[in-house]
């Protein structure tokens, strides 16, 4: 259940206030969460059904999605794909109700930029929020582009890569670990340093690590001319990975 101790104070004053959308169907944590991040100085809109969550995500602008797995009409993973299909700046946290590995693997792999397993403390999913609005707010900031050999482009602002003739996306996960191994190129870069720096999980699990090897092999299938024979973003067995090839 929710836990209101340890509440840090309100936000210091923004130049525009923060918008998250809670998709919640269990009143009880719906109205818990909306006071915690109004508290918070967040703008909060919610909904406790899942296709009308999704209809809020798509057509709304928000900065943060909480997004409960469990709902009636349809569940969070697929209105986090969904989402992720349409519109990719959204960060989106996952309220998973079973902390099993097969939720966490499924909810990051779609897509979703952290999980907090249920039950959780109000003060631990407020500084998740923070952690990763921070992240993405920090990384989009960073380098814009990435070029990889000569005809792989990759926009990390618009989430977006050009190979040749071709156009494809990228979640902003995805643009955050090529940006982290961009500015890394000069040595390997260990899986639990990436979920260190581009995750940040001070401590991870296991299935975290496996986590990372899916956004590698999913990274792999868009930049890469043959996956299984990466040019791009190399494995440096027993170190990590490595991005190379890159032009400017
Ligand atoms: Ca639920």
């Amino acid at each position: 259940m929710l836990n209101y101790s340890f509440l840090s104070g309100p936000l210091v004053a923004m130049s525009r206030k923060l918008r998250i959308l809670i998709i919640e169907d269990e009143a009880a944590i719906r109205i818990g969460l909306i006071d915690v991040f109004v508290y918070h100085g967040y703008e909060v809109d919610f909904s406790g059904h899942g296709v009308e969550g999704l209809d809020r995500a798509l057509t709304g602008k928000f900065d943060l999605i909480l997004l409960d797995v469990m709902l009636p009409g349809m569940n969070g993973f697929e209105i986090c794909n969904r989402i992720r299909e349409q519109a990719h700046d959204h960060a989106i946290i996952m309220l998973t109700a079973k902390s099993s590995d097969e939720d966490i693997i499924e909810g990051l792999s779609l897509g979703a930029d952290d999980y907090v397993a249920k039950p959780f403390s109000v003060a631990q999913l407020v500084l998740r929020v923070q952690a990763v609005l921070r992240r993405t707010r920090n990384g989009l900031a960073q380098n814009k582009t990435i070029q990889l050999g000569n005809d792989l482009s990759i926009d990390c602002q618009n989430l977006t890569g050009r190979y040749g003739a071709e156009n494809f996306s990228f979640t902003r996960r995805e643009i955050e670990i090529l940006q982290y191994l961009q500015s890394n190129t000069e040595r390997p870069v260990s899986r639990e340093e990436l979920l260190n720096k581009v995750w940040g999980y001070a401590r991870h699990l296991d299935i975290e690590t496996r986590t990372v090897d899916i956004h590698i092999a999913k990274l792999r299938r868009k930049i890469e001319v043959d996956p299984a024979e990466p040019q791009f973003l190399i494995t440096v067995r027993g170190a990590g990975y490595r991005l190379l090839g890159q032009s400017r």
